[in-house]
């Protein structure tokens, strides 16, 4: 109900005539659909260029759990694609084995990638270490994040390298990578905070390369819903036992209070980075004992769980 006197005016977009449909709080701007989309695309597309993630000839593996990262990350990659020389994509989705959850996000993942026509491979738990995520947890379930990263991130590995890829991409955005660096500092761990997110280049790994990282949350979301790609699914039933939970939370306050604050600590993260190149001692990388894989110590950190299991 207007109220008398007082005239509700429709924001217009800031650069042109349409009605807009978002407002960036950080930089007072309002974006129809039409710019919006663009101008996400725009910054992944700079992201991807200043941080030198994708080369001419780069058969590129993205990390497709379904979600809505990972489906936003294939949609904007492959509208990417042609200003790429000769790249491709293949998308790789873990089945980790969580009852209830992972079941409808691979239908999604699949129902995507047949959509765009894109290569897909899925690689379980069960199949690469013999139990699903939900049996290795009975009992432990509070370390559950942990003990499904480190799996998870050996699953991608394998899946990647079969593939024949020599990029892996995820769809870490930039909630994802603020809150990993206030984690980082929480915990003490400097040589992990200041770890260089544009990938690797000891020749030993896959680069691994986040085209979202300056991405938020709140953005990848709207994108998808003006794109015709958002679907509803269901939350991992371990999230509740993440730390990262409270620290998203307290983030997310910050980031209402005060916007722009996920992109500071991001660029904090940067400029710290290049404060302390070279000058902190990163163990050397050896080969673990019992699988070969590279890691700093005797064995790998997913050998160590094995022996815990
Ligand atoms: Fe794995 Fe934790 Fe993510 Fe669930 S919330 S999929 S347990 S990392
Ligand atoms: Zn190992």
């Amino acid at each position: 109900m207007e109220t008398e006197g007082v005239q509700r005016t429709v924001p217009v977009c800031s650069l042109c005539t349409e009605q807009a449909v978002v407002y960036q709080r950080y930089i007072n701007r309002h974006l129809c659909g039409t710019h919006f989309t663009a101008d996400v695309e725009h910054r992944v597309a700079d992201t991807i260029k200043t941080r030198q993630m994708i080369s001419p000839q780069d058969r590129v593996a993205v990390a497709l759990s379904g979600g809505k990262d990972s489906t936003a990350l294939l949609l904007l990659l492959q509208r990417l694609l042609p200003t790429w020389e000769n790249v491709r994509l293949i998308a790789i989705t873990i089945d980790e084995g969580i009852a209830g959850y992972r079941e409808e996000t691979i239908r999604s993942a699949e129902h995507l990638t047949v959509r765009l026509g894109i290569e897909h491979h899925c690689i379980s738990f069960t199949g690469l270490f013999g139990d699903s995520l939900d049996a290795f947890l009975t009992g432990r379930e509070t370390q559950a994040c942990s003990i499904c990263g480190i799996l998870r991130k050996k699953a991608l590995v394998v899946g990647a390298q079969q593939a024949g890829a020599t990029k892996l991409a995820t769809g870490h955005n930039l909630d994802d990578e603020a809150q990993s660096v206030l984690m980082n500092v929480f915990r003490g761990d400097l040589p992990r905070l200041i770890r260089n997110s544009s990938g690797e280049s000891s020749g030993k790994f896959i680069p691994r390369i986040k085209p979202l990282s300056l991405i938020s949350e709140k953005d990848i979301a709207t994108y998808l819903m003006l794109n015709d790609a958002w679907n509803e699914l269901p939350e991992c039933p371990y999230t509740h036992y993440a730390m990262r939970r409270e620290v998203r939370s307290m983030l997310s306050g910050f980031e209402y209070r005060h916007p722009g604050t996920m992109l500071h600590l991001m660029e904090s993260k940067i400029k710290i980075e290049r404060y302390c190149k070279g000058s902190v001692i990163s163990e050397p990388l050896r080969s673990c004992r019992e699988c070969g894989d590279p890691c700093s110590g005797d064995l790998c950190q997913v050998c160590l769980l094995r022996h815990t299991f």
